[in-house]
């Protein structure tokens, strides 16, 4: 690792560990993370950086900070709002706090080790007089798939000669997994109330349509591509059983491997509901709340992430006492240890902390769920990597991950996940040919792709 960035830890480690530690007690709802924007962007001034504004793309609670000057363009994304019903002690056994949002995808400790890297690259650039520009973003609303996607339709990243960013997960290995694109609709339909036993010949029943509309879309779940996942809930299913529903709607997530697969399945879905309207007699109209992308994974900038991890920033070091932590929250969790032995090695039990780093396959690798950041892949060569900061197994966004995330093992991962980081846009900054063959690398990935916003 470089000096300075080794320095910068050794002097602000404890510092960026209280930091996550105040956003985990502070969780706040996307687009509401007011609390979490006034502790980083403070915290970053203090070091040196601007924040030249704290309303970016027209988001409230999404802003940015700069230090340095001229190219390369190196930025850091963090994300900081919580989810609700996962307020959670950290103890390892399931304790909820009477909070109405907790920490359970460790966003407080995302945010708070973005911002670390940044300050860390910063330091090092500073000390060796090197030119470049280190920005810092706060991307709100991610659990929403909101912020990184408004952001990136503004242009925000398009200046950017690579973007750095990080999860906290079970692994530590630099992402070679390309997200799920995604779209949210919602489908509303209309119809005439009226009495459902004196004059259900007068009324056109909205709820009809929205059932139909999902067995259609049920028999539709064969025929579409590989990978094509669909979920719903209704949202509205009219007010009383003794009033033909007027009003009726039901909220569809459609996921693909890739953005032309979504689309060819949202439009037979769009189909599916003009043919339930027409069933019932009842108009529909659609409401696209958000959509993303699937991620374009830039090879080069894998192999150099994978690089810095296995050979530069020093690997996790777990004690006795954060082993046993882990276990009982297994355990609390209802661990399968066949399962998890077969997933992650028989020494699972032993170490269910995670300390290597796992080698990256050289493929991109189609994996389930979606993420805001497949959209800013589009427009700028991106990485993140995954570091651990609970135990292996342990599904995201349960109680389990919120008491990690307010501990000393989230923390410690989140120090080692920037460390990285850090180190990655160190390397990028210094040699210009590597920079030259990450953006040979990224257009390989976009294969000619042009950014088109899904949602
Ligand atoms: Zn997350």
């Amino acid at each position: 690792m470089q000096e300075g960035i080794k320095r910068w830890f050794e002097e602000n480690s404890e510092k960026a560990k209280a930091v996550s530690r105040d956003l985990w007690e502070h969780p706040e709802a996307s687009q509401k993370e007011y609390h979490a924007c006034d502790a980083l962007c403070a915290w970053v001034e203090e070091q040196g950086f601007t924040v030249t504004d704290r309303c970016v793309a027209g988001l409230d609670t999404a802003f940015c900070a700069v230090w340095g000057q001229g190219r390369p363009y190196i930025g850091f994304l963090a994300e900081y709002d919580a989810l609700p019903g996962l307020a959670q002690e950290t103890v390892s056994t399931y304790k909820p706090m009477d909070l109405p949002f907790g920490h359970g995808c460790g966003h407080n400790l995302l945010g708070t080790g973005a911002a670390a890297a940044a300050m860390a690259l910063k330091r090092a650039m500073e000390e060796e007089k090197l030119p470049g520009t280190v920005y810092f973003y706060g991307c709100p609303s991610e659990e929403i798939m909101e912020g990184k996607i408004v952001m990136t339709k503004a242009g925000v990243f398009d200046h950017l000669d690579a973007a750095i960013s990080w999860h906290p997960g079970d692994r530590n290995r630099a992402s070679e997994e390309s997200y799920q694109a995604m779209l949210s609709m919602e489908y509303h339909f209309t119809g005439k109330a009226s009495h459902a036993s004196m004059a259900p010949q007068e009324g056109l029943s909205a709820l009809d349509a929205v059932e139909l509309m999902d067995v259609g879309v049920n028999y539709l779940r064969e025929h579409v591509p590989v990978g094509g996942q669909i979920h719903y809930v209704i949202i509205n299913g009219g007010q009383k059983p003794n009033i033909v529903p007027e009003k009726a709607a039901v909220w569809q997530f459609v996921r693909a491997n890739t953005a032309a697969d979504l689309r060819k399945i949202a439009a037979r879905m769009d189909d599916i509901a003009a043919g339930a309207a027409m069933m019932t007699g009842t108009k529909v109209e659609k409401k696209v709340l958000t959509g993303c992308n699937e991620t374009r994974i830039v090879p080069a900038l894998v192999e150099l992430m994978n690089d810095v991890m296995v050979r530069e920033v020093p690997a996790i070091r777990w004690t006795a006492e954060e082993e046993e932590f882990s276990r009982q929250l297994l355990e609390a969790q209802g661990a399968d240890w066949n399962a998890l032995a077969a997933a992650f090695g028989a020494d699972v039990k032993k170490k269910p902390l995670d300390s290597a780093v796992a080698c990256p396959t050289g493929k991109t690798i189609d994996i389930l769920g979606s993420s805001d950041l497949s959209d800013v892949s589009y427009v700028t060569p991106t990485c993140m990597l995954f570091a651990a900061t609970y135990p292996k197994g342990t599904p995201n966004h349960t109680w389990g991950v919120t008491a990690c995330s307010g501990n000393s093992i989230g923390q410690k991962g989140m120090v080692y996940a920037a460390q990285v980081m850090a180190q990655t846009g160190y390397r990028l900054v210094t040699d210009p040919e590597l920079l030259k063959d990450v953006r040979a690398s990224y257009e390989r990935a976009l294969g000619g792709a042009v950014y088109a916003p899904v949602g």
